[in-house]
């Protein structure tokens, strides 16, 4: 995920009771931000609709506009003024207000609106450096915002874009604007709740524990944590899962694709089967989230061939690919174990399978 270049709607949320300085908004009280023109605003005593629902959560529902609990004729009030078109008593439109998450049960905070940024990525860029902004940030009269890096650079008090130092100064507005702003992480759809301001989210997702590894079936686009995943290809595709300790050999079929989880630590490989001119071809990828640290895994295949008591082995040993399969499981891998049809020994298709995870010793001093 980029925040560089241009980019469609994003969906994000305001909090500002979390503004650093800010003073914490009282629960209940009606948010002062209105997008309606000024000439509709009420200067009503009444709360409007909006503040009806809110106060009606409130544990203490008079304190943020009366002393007094809401009496029959409020509620006769209310209920005249809830449609869209109804005006209040002086006979005016009540100004329209956001609905805070609260009254829609997403997020269970007071203060906080689900709203739609169009091309946020080009709004909020540094107008020299074209990086997304983030406090402190800079102005000219000229409206070039830039960030602190270019005016850091620039240095002399002066717009990185036009070079005027008349009027060059911080931007308050946005940098409040900005501080409040917090994105969801991309694997929000994967159950991860974070919402940071974007600086820390692009850190947060490099180690984000919700990053999905994708089903290896063709077509099917299945995706999840590794747990999971295994818990599909059993219940939807009827592959089972061959759990195995690393540097142990154990047995596998060279006839179908198998899944195998390490006990170790849960990681997971796909040993591929697939023709191959006159026999049957065997290589193996490690399923890893994208964001996951590096590791390189060496794995052995080999199976017995001929008849009688020695028998000698067709073997092979390579570095597993790590791969989400976002993309699919692509190209077939260029380094694979043939076994041919016809070569006597080989029709039971047994092979013997061995995973090492290099630096494990390392890793467990
Ligand atoms: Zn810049
Ligand atoms: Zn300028
Ligand atoms: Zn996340
Ligand atoms: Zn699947």
């Amino acid at each position: 995920m980029s925040y560089s270049g241009s980019g469609g709607g994003k969906r994000l949320r305001t909090s500002p009771s979390e503004a650093e300085g800010s003073p914490r908004r009282r629960r209940g009280s009606p948010s002062v931000y209105s997008p309606s023109p000024s000439p509709y605003r009420s200067p009503s005593p009444l709360p409007s609709p909006s503040t009806y629902r809110s106060l009606s959560h409130s544990p203490s529902p008079c304190r943020s506009w009366s002393q007094r609990p809401p009496s029959d004729d409020d509620a006769d009030d209310l209920s005249r003024s809830r449609g869209s078109d109804d005006l209040d008593r002086h006979g005016r439109r009540p100004a329209w207000r956001p609905h805070a998450n609260k009254e829609l049960g997403e997020h269970g905070r007071t203060g906080e609106f689900s709203v739609r940024i169009d091309d946020y990525d080009r709004l909020f860029t540094c107008k020299a450096c074209r990086r997304m902004l983030s406090p402190p940030v800079y102005q000219c009269p000229f409206a070039h915002v830039t960030c602190s890096r270019c005016h850091e650079e620039v240095g002399d008090n002066r717009c990185s874009c036009c070079g005027s130092s008349n009027g060059y100064g911080r931007n308050r507005v946005v940098e409040e604007f900005l501080g409040r702003i917090r994105f969801s992480c991309r694997n929000k759809v994967h159950a991860c709740e974070a919402f940071l301001p974007h600086h820390e989210m692009r850190e947060h997702e490099q180690t984000c524990r919700h990053e999905p590894i994708f089903c290896p079936v063709p077509q099917c686009g299945f995706a999840s944590r590794a747990v999971a995943l295994t818990t599909h290809l059993t219940l939807r595709h009827h592959w089972d899962t061959i759990r195995f300790h690393y540097d142990e050999n154990f047995r596998a079929s060279a006839f179908t694709s198998t899944i195998f989880q390490s006990r170790d630590d849960g990681e997971l490989f796909f040993l591929d089967s697939f023709s191959e001119g006159r026999g049957i071809a065997l290589s193996m990828i490690c399923i890893r989230p994208e964001n996951a640290r590096e590791q390189e895994f060496v794995y052995e295949l080999k199976t017995p061939v001929g008849n009688g008591g020695r028998r000698p082995w067709l073997q092979m040993q390579s570095t597993a690919r790590n791969t989400s399969l976002r993309h699919g499981l692509g190209e077939k891998e260029k380094v694979f174990l043939l076994v041919p049809k016809d070569l006597p020994g080989t029709e039971d298709g047994n092979v013997e399978v061995c995973i090492r995870k290099l630096g494990r010793q390392r890793d467990s001093v």
